[in-house]
């Protein structure tokens, strides 16, 4: 099996050139970044990255960094990831005409103002997968019930506060969007939320209904000037004192999502009162319809449960896969 792709510092194609995938430094000779979560952008500009347009200005919005990209290279090709604003997938074509199609995180399913990545649109030989959900425990509910029952979960609660958990690109503002088509209760959203609405809304037509509080950050609410508002934070929040204290004065609940909460773990874990596997990520059904609509010669998996996707892919389709092992993720979905 070819050992061109390796995953280090990000995911490496050892081509006629080196591209690099997702890195912290740019050290290819052609750096890509999929999307502006934290962990793929970098600190300083390096020549030239290939990413959207829409990524670009959100990560700039984000790190204060702004750098030069282009949406296309030789050879290279971005198509639609599906996972936030501005994601994306790529196909790398070789010297030798080989075709890899590289994801960072993606997602198959239509949400909101996004079209989910479509397996369809790929001729691969190589496919270079994420598989943060690659295993059969993760299987998610249709988005449209999943969607039905969080908006019956707010107007169930319309006579206190809520707290929604969700990170700020992304998840965030799938929320927004949610509670909107729900109720038309206030929503207030923190300064980081606020700050990548704020560059969504100017790359593209979608828009928020979350306002920030002026000038003070939501550490700064008074439970009485709450009755019933919604209020967006990030995940990492969940935890916190100023929450918790609210919550004794006004009985506000706390709402986590993620595809993690098919695991009790997780609404323990982020102390929440309920929780939906509201997720940016393909389920195991659909990282499998992925590879079996894509029908590459070989599928390298990376993140989450690498190593037994690749297992499922080899013993019951018949693949050639590999996980690209490198540090071992944690159970987490901070971003
Ligand atoms: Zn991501």
């Amino acid at each position: 099996m070819s050992r061109r792709v390796t995953h280090r510092d990000g995911i490496h194609f050892d081509l006629d050139r080196h591209v690099v995938a997702d890195a912290r430094s740019a050290t290819g000779d052609v750096n890509l970044v999929s999307h502006a979560h934290a962990d793929h952008t970098f600190g300083s500009s390096p020549d030239v990255v290939v990413c959207s347009a829409e990524t670009a200005a959100i990560a700039t919005a984000r790190t204060g960094v702004e750098f030069a990209f282009v949406e296309s290279a030789p050879g290279i090709e971005l198509l639609p990831a599906g996972h936030v604003v501005g994601s994306s997938a790529a196909i790398i074509e070789g010297a030798d005409g080989t075709r890899y199609c590289y994801t960072g995180d993606f997602s198959t399913r239509d949400r909101a103002y996004l079209d989910g990545f479509d397996p369809d649109a790929v001729e691969a030989d190589v496919l270079v997968m994420e598989t943060t959900y690659g295993h059969p425990r993760y299987r998610f509910p249709p988005q449209d019930e999943l969607e039905a029952a969080i908006r019956e979960w707010i107007r169930e609660h319309d006579d206190r506060p809520l707290f929604l958990f969700g990170y700020s690109l992304g998840r965030a503002q799938k929320l927004q969007r949610l509670v909107a088509s729900a109720t038309d209760r206030r929503v207030l959203v923190s300064r980081t939320i606020a700050e990548v609405n704020a560059a969504i809304e100017a790359t593209t037509d979608v828009s928020f209904a979350g306002e920030p509080l002026d000038g003070r950050s939501l550490s700064d609410l008074d439970p009485d000037d709450l009755s019933d508002e919604i209020v967006v934070v990030p995940s990492n929040q969940s935890r916190r004192e100023w929450i918790d204290a609210i919550a004794a004065e006004t009985g506000a609940l706390k709402a986590g999502f993620s595809g993690w909460a098919v695991e009790d773990s997780f609404l323990y874990r982020g102390d929440y009162d309920v929780t939906f596997a509201l997720t940016d990520h393909c389920d195991f059904d659909e990282l499998i319809e992925t590879v079996r609509t894509i029908d590459p010669d070989v599928v390298h998996t990376h993140h989450g449960f690498d190593e037994a996707f690749a297992d499922v892919l080899a013993t019951e389709y018949g693949y050639t896969a590999r996980p690209l092992k490198r540090d071992q993720t944690s159970l987490a979905d901070f971003r």
